[in-house]
């Protein structure tokens, strides 16, 4: 019988599920802004770079783009496949066998299931009854676990919510460790990090551009910190990790920075309407710095009923349960969701009235 190493032995495969919709809003894609862009991109890619030589090992001109759309100096950018790619190398780069690694929960779940796989121990934090983070709970914890790493998703995916600078850079102080703030969704945030790098001895910050730039399908994220971090990064990330075509595009969408903050701009518009709209209903969404929102209703498999009317939203089992995500869209895709909700509530409360005349 073949047998994988002990720390995989009972991993679940992560599932993505394909199903048919009207509306995807479960995985807090963007929008596809830069549609007309591409066919230009592409059109150059016949000559530059050529196809049949290896990318640039070391993603010059994509990480050049970087810095300047983050004001960020380029060698303190390291390139890979998606933010995934990042939290890997971070534990390979830092991580032995049973070695703690602190975060909060709910949170992203590649922090625990990469610390998993490479042999680490994973300490997720309660987070307050309002999903808001205790930051001196976490320096307290560090004090005690010595932790390799911390985690912080700032704004956190799945609950929205988001810890300002002043606290974060408390934590940076106080612990050792290297402290990763994932920026997955710094663009529709109040504030971010990413320029303080050279400032902290062991911030990493991670952005992507799978959210506000739009571009998932391509697989392209970034790790920013100090050249301390990134010399040990690039000691262990894989030659000519990221592939040609991905670099040629998403360097070029970087220079319409415009289309990105008008982009911005809309989602940050409609997250406050289906905010409003979603207060409105007999459900309770929780204040959110990202693409999404974070809510809870009292309907039993209301993912799943959704999704029998094409509107596919992010459910959540375990301690979680009855607690969603829904990503925020267009505006006559909010409105549609929101209908399709209010037809549930209403079918529920029907329920309710007949059982109880
Ligand atoms: C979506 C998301 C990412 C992006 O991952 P990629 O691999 O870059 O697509 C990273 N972190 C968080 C918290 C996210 O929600």
């Amino acid at each position: 019988m073949i047998v994988s190493k002990k720390s995989v032995r009972d991993l679940p495969p992560y599932e993505v599920k394909q199903r048919p919709y009207l509306l995807k809003l479960d995985a807090n894609e963007g929008k596809n802004i830069f549609a007309a862009d591409l066919t230009a991109a592409l059109e150059s890619l016949k000559s530059d770079p050529a196809i049949n030589l290896y990318p640039d090992s070391d993603s010059r001109r994509l990480r050049l783009a970087m810095g300047n759309y983050l004001c960020v100096n380029p060698e303190n950018i390291v390139v890979g496949n998606g933010s995934s790619e990042m939290i890997e190398l971070i534990m390979k780069a830092f991580v032995d066998r049973d070695d703690p690694v602190l975060s909060f929960e709910p949170t992203f779940g590649m922090y625990a299931r990469y610390c998993k796989i490479y042999g680490g121990q994973f300490v997720g934090l309660a987070s307050k009854e309002d999903f808001t983070w205790d930051l001196g709970v976490m320096i307290k914890k560090a004090q005690a676990w010595r932790p390799k790493i911390i985690f912080l998703c700032n704004p956190n995916n799945p609950t929205g919510g988001f810890v300002v600078k002043a606290s974060v850079k408390e934590l940076l102080d106080a612990v050792s460790c290297p402290v990763v703030v994932d920026e997955a969704y710094a663009e529709f945030a109040t504030d971010s990090l990413v320029r303080e790098v050279d400032m902290h001895k062991n911030l990493i910050v991670l952005r992507t551009w799978s959210k506000a730039l739009g571009l998932a399908a391509i697989r392209l994220g970034c790790l920013v910190a100090n050249r301390q971090i990134t010399a040990i990064i690039n000691r262990i990330k894989a030659p000519y990790n990221l592939n040609g075509l991905s670099q040629h595009i998403g360097a070029r969408v970087l220079d319409s920075k415009e289309k990105i903050s008008a982009y911005v701009a809309e989602v940050k518009k409609e997250r406050q309407f289906l905010f409003e709209g979603l207060n409105l209903l007999a459900v309770k969404p929780y204040p959110s710095q990202g693409n999404f929102i974070f809510f809870h209703a009292l309907i039993d498999n209301l993912a799943k009923k959704l999704a029998e009317q094409g509107i596919l939203i992010r459910d959540y089992g375990g301690s979680w349960q009855g607690y969603y995500r829904v990503t925020v869209g267009e505006r006559w895709e909010n409105q549609k969701f929101l209908e399709a909700l209010e037809g549930l509530i209403n079918d529920e409360k029907g329920k309710i009235a007949t059982k109880n005349p």
